[in-house]
């Protein structure tokens, strides 16, 4: 049978990368650091399926938003079900809250998960259809001292990370459904005097979902957007009062904040407080959220639940990573010294293949080049990784069973039994 072959090697999927060994230092330092905070703060993780009914995120997200109508992944499969894959983390993580009966756990359940979403959104500088985050959710309390605790969460996490330069909390409040009422007439009316300026998809958005103008991103629409009458200053008294606990609470815990009203989540389900922290280039100028959140007390009743008050964040990875490489240019690895194996002659090769195999788990560093036949090209991969030893097994050392051992730093070497030279290695690494 002739198999078909590809004319060139196949690339990635438009919007889709690897992540590269040498960026996985990062990765790895917040793989290490997440369950350490989430320890601290007592969070549990969770890992929800990447795929979801597509109709979880149609209700929650929202209709209208960018994210249902344009960004997500969606299909129909062989059973005929409509699934997407998830662009986000809160409407799975609340799905599954509900479906385990976590609202039956004592309060607050706090939640953490990290892990891949997608959004097929037009791939630009540093953003890729699959991206990846970290979350933090808190369920079952309404009280702003909540509020202020998941923000420190993120400030923490941050602070965990090494990334605490030019850092701000920017903070506002959308308000609930009653202080939005009024508000949603009096911007209607302001966007109506303004409509021949606005942008065709915010003309519908005008008659659908007037907040969601506030979204646009369209050069046009900004300077409209950004002069348009403010939710903050519309808030109803116990929305105005639960902000203010909430910056006190902040204060209390020493974490600088800016109000900052035109922060709009882009999604349906968030009210009241809502929050980023971004980091910003040396003129203090905003570059870009490293995390972003609020509360959302209404979104388990949406999915059929009863209310359950709640609040968290999400983060994006890839920007963190950028951040890290930025701010530390090499994050230092400490490596242990290491121990380079090298075998020539058949024999010899054999010897040094079991010796390998014998120290993997002595706890030392070992690394070799045994596909290589000459202990000339091997020594010199010894030298490159910059081995601290190099124990040599030939012809005559296996016949004999003995080990050469090299300081590969000074260039001396000695003739060491077989069965001592554990004792030996180990002893040497310690000067
Ligand atoms: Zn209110
Ligand atoms: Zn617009």
């Amino acid at each position: 049978m002739i198999k078909k072959r590809f004319s060139k090697p196949p690339l990635a999927l438009r919007g889709m990368r690897d992540i590269l060994p040498k960026e996985q230092i990062y990765w790895d330092k917040i793989r290490k650091t997440l369950p350490k905070v989430a320890k601290d703060f007592g969070f549990k993780r969770i890992d929800t399926p990447l795929l979801e009914q597509m109709e979880l995120f149609k209700r929650t997200v929202g209709e209208g938003t960018d994210i249902v109508e344009k960004e997500m992944y969606t299909f129909i499969t062989k059973g005929k079900e409509k699934v997407a894959l998830r662009p986000e983390f809160t409407a799975s993580i609340v799905r599954a809250f509900l479906e385990n009966g976590m609202d039956r756990w004592p309060k607050p359940v706090k939640i953490y998960s990290m892990g891949p979403l997608f959004r097929y959104e037009r791939p630009q500088e540093g953003r890729y259809r699959q991206h990846h985050q970290l979350d933090f959710e808190i369920f079952g309390r309404k009280d702003p001292l909540v509020d202020a605790q998941i923000i420190l969460v993120g400030a923490y996490l941050l602070k965990k990370l090494g990334i605490t330069k030019r850092t701000k909390i920017l903070i506002s409040s959308i308000g609930c459904l009653e202080c939005r009422k009024p508000y949603i007439k009096k911007l209607v009316e302001y966007f109506k005097n303004h409509k021949s300026g606005l942008c065709k998809d915010c003309k519908n958005r005008l008659k659908k979902n007037p907040l969601r103008i506030l979204d646009c991103k369209e050069a046009a629409c900004e300077p409209i957007t950004n002069k348009a009458p403010k939710l903050i200053d519309s808030l109803c008294q116990e929305c105005h009062n639960h902000f203010k606990k909430t910056l006190s609470y902040l204060e209390e815990v020493n974490l600088k904040y800016e109000i900052d009203p035109s922060l709009v989540r882009g999604l349906d389900y968030y009210n009241r407080t809502v929050f980023e922290i971004v980091a910003r280039d040396k003129e203090g100028n905003n570059k870009y959220a490293l995390l972003g959140g609020g509360r959302y007390d209404g979104l388990a009743e949406i999915l059929g639940g009863k209310q359950i008050p709640a609040i968290g964040f999400g983060s994006g990875i890839e920007r963190i990573v950028t951040e890290l490489m930025q701010n530390q240019k090499k994050e230092k690895v400490k490596e242990k010294k290491r121990v380079f194996i090298v075998g020539f002659g058949e024999l010899g090769k054999k010897k040094a293949f079991q010796l390998f195999n014998d120290l993997l788990s002595s706890g030392i560093n070992l690394r070799e080049s045994l596909g290589r036949d000459s202990i000339k090209a091997q020594l010199k991969v010894a030298d490159k990784e910059k081995a601290r030893l190099a124990l040599i097994i030939g012809q005559k050392e296996a016949l004999d069973e003995t080990v050469i051992l090299r300081d590969m730093q000074i260039g001396s070497q000695e003739i060491i039994p077989r069965d001592k030279i554990l004792k030996q290695v180990k002893k040497m690494l310690r000067k």
